[in-house]
């Protein structure tokens, strides 16, 4: 079957991030033709859109939506209307299967599917042994389309969904095929380009959908794949990427098996990846730069105890400190912080602190300490969607499609503080 995969266009906000999960489905549909096309890094995303099903005349059309908006940011920017877009281009130009995956299709997927009938089909949660059994499905070599597991389909009018599929060992998936796409694109982009080395994440911070999305359980690669694909990467031209693991050193000794096996290869490359500062050593960021890792970024959240525990972060302000010292004192890293201004828990004093801190790594580390403060989005199947369901912030039933933000109400003189003291630096 000849199968055109998109990833959704995000309307030209922010720089295009290599749609990984495109080269994963990608490689898992042997024995098809497959072709990839990204409208974001397009200069015409629809016309280009248009003049690739005229030209490849696909049998079959996947979307990727990774994310209907630009999630816990400063800045909300909706990606449904050129989605859109990007579905409407499709149909215009093909009337063959139409369907949508990825993480932003599986967390909205009911609703998503009763806004946009022009959806044919929807993969629910990880797409490549679903999407693959659903195109042979439809090829005709694969049984009964209603019978694939974790796939949404339209009957008689009415939207049906064939139940849920157990997760995929990483051990039964074919590596990423990154030669789907130039790299050339994404890799001006500090963390344009992604590769796993497991997923799944133990913790369950209180507005984290990861869980739901990827399961609690690791599933973890081979650090010799790993390795390896890295090498293929390098051997395609990249000198930087990121790991996109939900934290890249839980648990640790895959981590360092990981950093071992990229040293034994004589890689080179740059990387960036997101680590816990629980159970974080010298020893295993010594690894890390000789891994090639020049950027550590954390995620604390927030700065004070009674936050961290009302927003479920496995971390403490001690561990915070310790972590920081840590990354500070080898001098070799960039380092980069996630905080939110008015979490659940936040309090005067642990803001004050917060912004304390903040000020104290800028002037001990300068432009090689980045913090990004921005404000709690509700999403669907988390913890916080029942808070904000318990305080009555959103209605039963609420989709969720359009961004609910959520602040701590007590004190939303810190959030207007923080944005006041954004602006003053220009931002
Ligand atoms: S925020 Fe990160 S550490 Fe927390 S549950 Fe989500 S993926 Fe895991």
């Amino acid at each position: 079957m000849k199968v055109l995969l998109v990833q959704s266009w995000l309307g030209g906000d922010g720089p295009p991030v290599y749609p990984v999960g495109l080269a994963c489905l990608a490689a898992s549909l042997a024995g098809h033709a497959v072709t990839c096309f990204d409208p974001n890094t397009a200069a015409d995303p629809l016309g280009g859109l248009a003049a690739r099903i005229r030209e490849f005349r696909p049998e079959a059309v996947g979307v990727s939506l990774r994310n209907i908006d630009s999630t816990n940011t400063r800045r909300s920017v909706s990606y449904l209307p050129p989605f859109a877009a990007v579905l409407d281009t499709a149909r215009r130009e093909f009337s063959g299967p139409l369907i949508v995956g990825g993480a932003g299709f599986s967390m909205f997927a009911g609703p998503l599917m009763d806004r946009y009938p022009a959806i044919d089909y929807g993969v629910y949660l990880e797409g490549e042994a679903t999407f693959a059994a659903l195109v042979a499905a439809l090829a005709g070599s694969g049984g009964d389309v209603a019978a694939v597991p974790s796939v949404y389909r339209r009957e008689g009018g009415r939207v049906l969904f064939s139940g849920p599929a157990a997760k995929a060992d990483f051990t039964d998936l074919p590596a990423p095929d990154f030669a789907v796409l130039p790299l050339a694109p994404y890799a001006a982009v500090p963390f344009g380009v992604g590769v796993e080395t497991k997923r799944g994440c133990a913790f369950a911070c209180l507005y984290c959908p990861y869980g739901f999305l990827n399961g609690r359980a690791y599933r973890r690669k081979a650090p010799g794949r790993v390795a390896a694909e890295l090498a293929g990467l390098q051997a395609l031209g990249l000198t930087r990427f990121t790991f996109l693991d939900s934290v890249f050193n839980a648990p640790a000794e895959h981590a360092a098996a990981v950093m071992r096996a990229m040293i034994d290869r004589g890689l080179t490359m740059a990387w960036s990846a997101w680590f816990t500062e629980r159970g974080l050593t010298r020893e295993l960021l010594e690894l890390a730069r000789d891994a090639g890792c020049d950027t550590v970024i954390f995620s604390p959240d927030a700065y004070g105890d009674t936050a961290l525990r009302a927003l479920g972060k496995a971390v403490t302000r001690a561990e915070i400190d310790a972590g920081y010292a840590l990354v500070r004192d080898m001098g070799c890293f960039d380092v980069s912080y996630n905080f939110f201004k008015n979490p659940p828990g936040q309090s005067l004093g642990q803001a004050l602190a917060m912004l304390g801190f903040i000020l104290r790594a800028r002037r001990q580390m300068g432009r090689r300490a980045h913090f990004e403060l921005s404000t709690l989005r509700v999403e669907p199947h988390t913890a916080l969607a029942e808070l904000a369901g318990r305080e009555g912030r959103i209605a039963p039933g609420d989709d969720l499609l359009e961004p609910v933000r959520y602040g701590q109400k007590r004190t939303a003189y810190i959030e207007k503080f923080f944005d006041m003291f954004l602006k003053a630096r220009g931002k």
